[in-house]
């Protein structure tokens, strides 16, 4: 551990660890320190499992996420852990609205790729890890007790068993998660949105393959998605995420897995084929949160730190990976122009081209979660019509589905 970096990054999980790999190929050439702290330990080099951001969940990335691990150099080794996803079905549960989307028809290989989150922490830190360089440190497990502004410098008190240390940097990046206790200690405010519901997601099995097809079903009490996973010890696997209102969680939870089999189906139908198996269910409470600032001088919030969606359009990684390499382009290029990488100025440009992706990704999540979450049968016309007429204009439905998967955004230079 050095005393002074350049950039301290506080978190670990799916997006700390996605910046450190968009700047270790930069890292040398440009005198670049970068200390990753995180308050669990690492896995070791064959270990899956690092708590609470590589759990149990799976992750479904848009075909512009596949062009960004591309650009990092990653893809070849997380592809071999992931299921494309070649069409998508959407439904609305006892309505006659359905669209489906189509890769080929699309013009692109996939719509997108399932992985689960295990096999992203691991590809990621594996790939930071093998880089074998002295210009990234994980500091962990420790955690990041206070961040300060110093005379010159950034400040930030490390927290490792009873011992007290503190490091300087340039720029500190919070990506310590949604429930960030230092945005809240920083005096940074947020906007939430409780959707009194909540998300419980498990892999289930079913009797036939899913032809790496995806559903989205929208039911009268809360969204269901069911995402193609890799088939595992001879079962074809999907993973479910089914959103059900706060009061029904607990009960969804008790049940036996027969039981959970049997509302599953009267939930879901059977167009997936008979679930004959499924595995240990989770649940995380749904809100949206966004941070009302996400940058100060020497100090940028990122990931669900700065915004955390509502997890059924599969938007709140990909947006946060945008935010990645955007952030990650401007300190490359601030750094060969010799400005301090926590100045204001550079920050907040960073901010304002990412604002827009941002308002219109979380608008997208919330409208859609909103409308089809609503029982009222003029709402429920409205939008089985939209999604027939959808499904009927080649175009309407391609400017959705690039949004989707989000094509709609130019990547930036990593050189
Ligand atoms: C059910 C569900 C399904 C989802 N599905 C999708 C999907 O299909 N597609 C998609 O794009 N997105 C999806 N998301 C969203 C996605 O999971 C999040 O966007 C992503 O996990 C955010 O990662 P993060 O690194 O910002 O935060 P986290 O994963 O919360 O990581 C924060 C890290 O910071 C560490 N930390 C916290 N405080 C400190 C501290 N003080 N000091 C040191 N370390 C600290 C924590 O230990 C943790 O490792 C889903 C979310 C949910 C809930």
């Amino acid at each position: 551990m050095k005393q002074h970096y350049d950039i301290v990054i506080i978190g670990g999980g799916m997006v700390g660890a996605s910046l450190a790999c968009s700047l270790l190929a930069s890292a040398d050439a440009l005198d670049m320190n970068i200390a990753v702290v995180e308050s669990f330990p690492l896995p070791e080099q064959s270990e899956l499992s690092f708590q609470p951001s590589y759990d149990a969940r799976a992750t479904a990335l848009g075909y512009g996420s596949r062009s960004i691990y591309e650009m990092l150099g990653i893809w070849d080794k997380l592809s071999q852990h992931v299921s494309p996803i070649k069409d998508i079905h959407v439904s609305d549960r006892g309505h006659f609205g359905v669209t489906r989307l189509n890769a080929e028809q699309e013009g692109v290989p996939a719509l997108g790729y399932v992985v689960e989150n295990q096999w992203l922490g691991r590809v990621l830190l594996d790939h930071i890890q093998q880089a074998n360089t002295s210009r990234i440190d994980f500091i962990c497990p420790a955690e990041v007790t206070e961040v300060h502004y110093g005379a010159d410098q950034m400040g930030v008190t490390l927290k490792q068993g009873e011992t007290l240390s503190e490091i300087g940097c340039e720029l500190v990046v919070m990506a310590d998660g949604g429930r960030s206790s230092l945005r809240q200690d920083m005096g940074i405010s947020y906007t939430e949105t409780a959707y009194e519901q909540h998300a419980v997601i498990t892999n289930v099995s079913t009797d036939r393959p899913h032809n790496n097809l995806a559903y989205e079903r929208f039911t009268d009490n809360g969204p269901m998605a069911l995402l193609p996973l890799e088939n595992e010890a001879g079962y074809y696997r999907s993973a479910l995420v089914w959103t059900v209102p706060n009061e029904d969680v607990n009960a969804l939870l008790a049940l036996d897995d027969d039981a959970f089999i049997q509302r599953l189906h009267e939930r879901f139908g059977y167009r997936a084929g008979n679930f004959i198996k499924v595995g240990k269910r989770h649940s995380y409470p749904l809100k949206l949160t966004v941070a009302n600032e996400q940058v100060r001088r020497g100090l940028v919030v990122l990931g669900n730190a700065a915004h955390s969606l509502h997890p059924i359009a599969g938007q709140g990684y990909n947006l946060a990976l945008r935010g990645v390499v955007a952030l990650a382009a401007k300190l490359i290029e601030s750094r060969k122009q010799g400005v301090n990488l926590g100045d204001l100025s550079l920050l907040q440009s960073f901010y304002e081209q990412q604002s827009s992706d941002q308002d219109q990704t979380i608008a997208f999540s919330d409208y859609t979660m909103k409308l089809f979450s609503n029982r009222n049968p003029l709402l429920s016309v409205g939008r089985n019509t939209g999604l027939q007429l959808l499904d009927l204009c080649g175009p309407a439905k391609t400017v959705f589905a690039r949004s989707a998967m989000g094509l709609d955004m130019p990547l930036p230079s990593l050189k």
